[in-house]
């Protein structure tokens, strides 16, 4: 019973897991895409590991100790 869907390698979403959500996307064939049945995230192979990496990095950071957020309210201003 493989029912098409998943795809050759179960990816995390991303955006769900910035969320702290651990959420496996599906794949859609046709469009050569993983989508999340959560959010409305969908995106290539590619695209998925990139930003998995982004969230890998910014949930590592969550245990890094950001003290000085007035640092954070200053990039904003400038950008
Ligand atoms: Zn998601």
């Amino acid at each position: 019973m493989a029912q098409a869907g998943k795809g050759r390698l179960n990816y995390r979403c991303p955006s769900c897991f910035m969320r702290d959500l651990d959420i496996d996307m599906f794949y859609d064939r046709d469009k050569d895409e993983y989508y999340c049945i959560r959010c409305q995230y969908r995106g290539s192979e590619a695209d998925v590991l990139e930003k998995n990496q982004m969230a890998r990095f910014r949930y590592g950071a969550m245990y890094r100790r950001f003290t000085d957020f007035e640092d954070f309210s200053g990039e904003e201003e400038r950008a």
